[in-house]
């Protein structure tokens, strides 16, 4: 079974002045395809050539896993996004945050340090327990939650390829771009829903 490149939901100019169309090209056109062929590229002939991407990457090790989760984590990231997304969250999450980290302000707080802090290329996650507490996690490079048996809710790819072109060096300007484009009523659905892997 052969992977493919998702959609994108929105146009390559739509999270302008956030994200720049180049950014978008580079990234989804360029990073996310090149992990999607990667991936392609290396499963005939394994263990995995059926499996789905959630049993390969809490499965494979390697070149495999490391393109696997990349194929997922920005999927996952470029379907968080909208220009005109809901910029709170709502419903039982709200519950979930505030019972996790003391108030929204306090966990974007922890968050930001979580996203700005991690050395090197990884991804920040908000991940949801078992038994409904939430939790940040830093990963380094294609890390994944699903690994620990956590539900992913939002994550930040704080590779440089996610912001350089933009950004620079500047890493926590990028970080607080994404808050005005991450769309908590996808945040929210994903907190609600049973499973969705
Ligand atoms: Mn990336």
């Amino acid at each position: 079974m052969a992977f493919e490149l998702p959609k994108l939901p929105y146009k390559l100019n739509a999270l302008v002045p956030y994200i720049s169309e180049e950014t978008l090209d580079f990234h989804y056109g360029k990073h996310h395809q090149a992990y999607v062929n990667n991936l392609n590229g290396l499963i005939p002939g394994t263990e995995f050539e059926k499996a789905d991407l959630e049993t390969i990457i809490k499965k494979a090790e390697g070149g495999i896993f490391n393109n696997a989760a990349q194929v997922w984590n920005h999927t996952f990231y470029f379907e968080s996004f909208a220009h005109d997304g809901r910029k709170v969250p709502k419903g039982d999450i709200v519950e979930a945050i505030n019972g996790s980290f003391g108030s929204f302000d306090s966990f974007k707080e922890q968050f930001n340090k979580a996203a700005t802090t991690l050395f090197g290329a990884g991804w920040a996650w908000l991940a949801k327990k078992d038994d409904g507490t939430l939790q940040i996690i830093q990963e380094s490079n294609a890390g994944n939650p699903l690994r620990k048996g956590l539900k992913p809710l939002i994550t930040c790819d704080v590779w440089e390829h996610a912001y350089y072109i933009d950004y620079r060096n500047k890493r926590p300007d990028y970080i607080k771009s994404f808050w005005e484009i991450l769309d908590w009523d996808q945040v929210s659905n994903r907190f609600g829903q049973l499973s969705y892997y």
